[in-house]
Parts: structure tokens; C-alpha cells; sequence
């Protein structure tokens, strides 16, 4: 069924291609390193971890305004953010091989090539914001980046938000989008990529306060990716050390995910004091000082920065529900998530009362959640194929579904069946997807 000597992530892996979640990038030109595409079942995957953080932490909240702002803004911008002189690499190249890694990667003080044993170039540093321009002319005042993080979007609109809604601290502003990062080196999967998707918070508070959302905001981002799925024993918090310590950042804690033995960034917090909204005023020349209502003071609120990658949660949660059994492989995600809820299947394809009885009830689930349908192979093989997608619920209509209008639901966890009539069956998944 499945190759034992392969790692997870590496099952994991092919099996997102063979069940259309991820292909990898621009594969019929021999590919593009570090680029995935989402196939059918990897989008719906995405847009429900999307709509769940956006619900969790915008819609539910009285504090948190969402923003969608732009890829490209103007270059003063990353100047002003320290990006263009401060978002950098350093890497060195195996002169054998001609791998290369970067620096920050490797154990202090490598020499050698740790695939070869090769010797290394000279550490170079390099930008990974992605430069290109606007207009015709190529020259430095048509240079634009494409964003490497959604974060910059949102300070540059905190005063457009705080004219409009007048918020009191605390508050944040959320953002999801895709950002861009000059990745040089290969990253495992889907986990380091050219370009990828950000769920961001700016949580705007007084300076004295931060410690206290900090560890608040700890909580929430553990219990939210727990919440839908990841195993908490393959979570772990893991502070920043100086030297690591970006430059905006005074306190920054990882959320790490255990991928194969071995621990990874998830998500960052970070604490970026007021780096930012400072920095901007200086060099826009515009006040974006916040105005206490009470008192009239006027300061340059500090930020603590959640920062969650989309694709790395979706990794992270396949990560989790992927499980090899005896006679099947399941993906034992939460079904608020999964792909699919519901597929359906006539019992036997060729006898036509029982296909167009299903395809009726196909078409009537279909208006409320996504269903699959599936009419190849036995029942046994069909359940196979939807456990492997996660996919929670398989309805059959059978023989007595002519007679009482009845069909068997089974369960992709218990493997177990019930007989439930048709009328209550938009009812009783609505309820177990609350
Ligand atoms: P790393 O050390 O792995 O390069 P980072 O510390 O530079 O990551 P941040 O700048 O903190 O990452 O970005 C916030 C989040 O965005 C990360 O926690 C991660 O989930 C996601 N992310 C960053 N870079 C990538 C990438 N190249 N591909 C996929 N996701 C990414």
C-alpha cells in the first residue's frame, strides 16, 4: 500500500499529488524549485484554514479589523521598514556540489559541505525581497518588491483604521496574503517556498502592557492550530536567541511543529515595540501617533505580532491526520476543514433507480456542503478512497433508500454505519460541523 522506508512527509507528499491537494510547480517544464500549485482538494483545504483563523480572530472579534492591502507598495515603504537593508541572507555555496545553504542553517561554524564534504564559498549576503519594476524604464526610481510579509500593509494603513473606526487600545488589524521570499536554499515540501501565504495580526497596545499580551497571544495561537487539528505533543515554544532576534524585533518566540524528529517554525511571535509605526512617520513625514481619547496624549502605540503561515499550518495539520492502519490510510482531519464532507454513492452503478436517486441527493447535499460523488469500484474501495482525503461522511443509496427513503451514513473514524432517513440528513452533518 504505502513505501515503509519513506518518511511521513515524504508519504505525505505523494499522496497530495496522487490525490490532487498539491502539484509541484510548473512540473510539465521539469519544475521550478521551491513553487507548489494547489489542486482541487489542497484549495478547499487552504480556504478552511483561511476562513476559520478569519473567523476566529476577526469575525468573532470586537478588537480585531481585517485589511487586505496590497502586494506591491511603494519601495519607501521597505525603507522605512528596514527591509531593503535589513531582510537579508547570508549564505555560502559548496564549490563540489554547488548546493547552497544559508548560514543561519547551518551548525555554528560549518566548514564543509554537509552533503558532500565539500569546501564553501565565501558567505555572501543577499536580499530575499523579490525586486522588480514598474513602467518601462528599469532604473532605481521604477524598483518595486513584491511584499516578503503582509505586515507592512497594515501599519501603513493604522491611521486610515483608526480614523475611520476610532478604536480603543488594545486592537489589531488582520491580514491574510500572499507574501514573497528569494528562498535559495530547498526547503522540505510545501514548508519553504517562494512564495506563500501570511495570516497576520498587528495588535496595537501600550508599551508597559506587553509582556501580558505576549503570553496571551501565545496561548491563542497555540489553541487556535491545536484547535483545528495539530497534535500538541508535536508543539513546542522556542525563544529567539540575540543573534537571531530580527531587525525590528525585541522579544520573538517560534511555535515550533515536530516534522520527522525534527522541530520547525510554524508560526513567530513577535514583539516589535513601536520599530514601525515610527520608522513610517519618520520617513512619510505624517503623524501616525494614536491620540489617547481620555487623556489626549499622543503616542506611537507598541505592537506584539502574531504571524502564522497558511501553508505551513495545512502541512502541519496533514501532518497530524495522516495515519496508516492496517487495511487503509486515513486522514483523520476535523471536519469543518476537510475537503470534502460528504460524498455519496449509488450502491451498484449500473442499475439506474439507485444512480438517480443518488444523483438527486448528490445534487440536494451539494447546495450546503461540499460533497464528492463516486460510482467506481466496490463500496469498500470508494470508503478506501475517501478516508485517504479525509473526507468525514460516505452516504449510500441502496436498495432499501427506494422503498423508506433511508440511506446508510458511515463514519471515516468509527468506520461504523447508520440508517438515516434523507430528510434528516442535512440536519445531522449541519450539526456535527458546528
Ligand atoms: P524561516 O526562519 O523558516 O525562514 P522566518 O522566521 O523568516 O522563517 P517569519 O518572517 O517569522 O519567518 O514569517 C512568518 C511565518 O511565515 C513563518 O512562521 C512561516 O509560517 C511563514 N513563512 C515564512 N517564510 C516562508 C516560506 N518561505 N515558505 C512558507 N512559509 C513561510
Amino acid at each position: 500500500m504505502t513505501n515503509k522506508n519513506q518518511s511521513k512527509l515524504a508519504k505525505i507528499a505523494s499522496l497530495c499529488k496522487r490525490r490532487g491537494f498539491v502539484f509541484p510547480g510548473s512540473e510539465i517544464y521539469g519544475g521550478l524549485a521551491n513553487t507548489f500549485d494547489y489542486g482541487p482538494l489542497g484549495v478547499e483545504l487552504l480556504r478552511n484554514i483561511k476562513a476559520h483563523w478569519w473567523q476566529t480572530f476577526v469575525r468573532r472579534r470586537a478588537d480585531i479589523f481585517g485589511l487586505d492591502g496590497g502586494i506591491i507598495l511603494n519601495a519607501r515603504v521597505w525603507e522605512a521598514s528596514g527591509h531593503t537593508t535589513g531582510f537579508i541572507d547570508v549564505i555560502v555555496e559548496c564549490k563540489k556540489c554547488h548546493k547552497r545553504f544559508r548560514v543561519d542553517h547551518l551548525p555554528q561554524g560549518a566548514k564543509e559541505c554537509p552533503e558532500c564534504g565539500g569546501e564553501f564559498t565565501r558567505p555572501r549576503k543577499f536580499n530575499t525581497m523579490f525586486k522588480t519594476f514598474i513602467g518601462p524604464v528599469e532604473n532605481e526610481a521604477s524598483v518595486a518588491y513584491l511584499r516578503p510579509e503582509t505586515a507592512q500593509a497594515i501599519f501603513i494603513n493604522f491611521q486610515n483604521v483608526v480614523n475611520v473606526f476610532r478604536p480603543r487600545l488594545p486592537f489589531g488589524i488582520a491580514q491574510i496574503g500572499k507574501a514573497f521570499r528569494n528562498e535559495i536554499t530547498l526547503g522540505k515540501f510545501i514548508f519553504r517556498t517562494l512564495e506563500f501565504e501570511q495570516m497576520e495580526i498587528e495588535y496595537f497596545i501600550r508599551q508597559e502592557e506587553w509582556k501580558e499580551h505576549f503570553e496571551e497571544w501565545k496561548r491563542l495561537m497555540e489553541g487556535w492550530i491545536v484547535g483545528l487539528g495539530a497534535k500538541q505533543d508535536l508543539l513546542r515554544w522556542r525563544a529567539h536567541t540575540k543573534e537571531e532576534l530580527s531587525h525590528y524585533s525585541k522579544r520573538t518566540e517560534d511555535l515550533e511543529f515536530n516534522f520527522d524528529g525534527e522541530f520547525k517554525e510554524l508560526y513567530g511571535l513577535a514583539y516589535r515595540t513601536d520599530f514601525d509605526l515610527s520608522n513610517h512617520s519618520r520617513y512619510s513625514g505624517k503623524d501616525l501617533r494614536y491620540q489617547d481619547p481620555v487623556t489626549g496624549e499622543k503616542f506611537f502605540p507598541h505592537v506584539v505580532e502574531p504571524s502564522f503561515g497558511v501553508n505551513r499550518t495545512l502541512l502541519a495539520i496533514l501532518f497530524s491526520a495522516y495515519e496508516e492502519e492496517e487495511e487503509r490510510v486515513v486522514l483523520r482531519l476535523k471536519p469543518q476543514i476537510a475537503p470534502y464532507k460528504v460524498a455519496v454513492f449509488p450502491l451498484l452503478a449500473n442499475k439506474e433507480e439507485l444512480v438517480q436517486k443518488a444523483r438527486a441527493l448528490y445534487d440536494q447535499l451539494k447546495l450546503k456542503f461540499m460533497t464528492a460523488w463516486d460510482s467506481i469500484g466496490n463500496i469498500g474501495k470508494r470508503y478506501r478512497r475517501q478516508d485517504e482525503i479525509g473526507t468525514p461522511w460516505c452516504v449510500t443509496v441502496d436498495f432499501q433508500t427506494l422503498e423508506d427513503d433511508t440511506v446508510t451514513v458511515r463514519d471515516r473514524d468509527t468506520m461504523k454505519q447508520e440508517r438515516i432517513a434523507i430528510e434528516e440528513l442535512e440536519a445531522y452533518f449541519g450539526e456535527k460541523l458546528e
